[in-house]
């Protein structure tokens, strides 16, 4: 079951997680110079998310406080983009940060599917819908299912991140995994200055 909450505009400053907060963000589309960023997603791990829709024009201080926080970790899956992203539309750079996807890739080996719907079901037995994915988040007015399908971007991180963190411990990739998080910054200036494709570690 999930509480879901909209906020058309920035967060109250009263709104508070503990030691972590799930973040995901829809876009109008893939394309980080082009496609606007239309809504920021928050899960506090005990059922709650909380929508936050980003209208052009409109400032989000207690947003931008929350994900700058050094207290508070912000759990993404595929952080690289949405870091990114928010460094590009909301002028601040993310921190401390935790990805699910570059966790499992360093611990799961033995597959090479790390999207969230395949990890959800590997690690925690949850299906999830991916029907919503390409939809369009501008809208003024979100649909329901819209809704649901945003909230439920956030709702599995929090346990993701226990179960990874367990099998990073496992094999020995728990610090490694630290250092790509730290990595993230650097990584969503890169790639905003456009020193992605060719990567500039590749040989060529
Ligand atoms: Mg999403």
């Amino acid at each position: 079951m999930t509480n879901i909450k909209l906020f058309k505009g920035d967060i109250p400053a009263d709104l508070s997680f503990d030691e972590s907060v799930a973040v995901d963000c829809e876009m109008m589309g893939l394309d980080l110079h082009r496609d606007r960023l239309c809504l920021v997603q928050l899960g506090d791990g005990k059922g709650n998310a909380y929508l936050v829709q980003i209208i052009p024009g409109k400032e989000y201080p207690n947003l931008k406080k929350l994900m700058t926080d050094e207290k508070v970790l912000k759990i993404f899956h595929y952080a690289r983009m949405d870091v990114a992203k928010i460094l590009n539309d909301l002028g601040v750079m993310v921190h401390p940060v935790y990805c699910t996807k570059i966790a499992s890739k360093l611990c799961r080996t033995y597959t090479s599917f790390h999207g969230l719907k395949n990890v959800c079901y590997d690690l925690l037995g949850s299906t999830l819908s991916k029907e919503q994915q390409t939809s369009d988040w501008g809208a003024k007015e979100l649909s329901d299912e819209q809704m649901q399908y945003a909230a439920t971007d956030v709702l599995y991180l929090h346990a993701l991140k226990n179960k990874l963190d367990e099998l990073l411990k496992r094999e020995g990739r728990y610090e490694l995994a630290q250092e790509c998080f730290n990595f993230l910054g650097t990584r969503a200036k890169l790639d905003l200055l456009s020193f992605d494709e060719p990567d500039i570690f590749a040989h060529h």
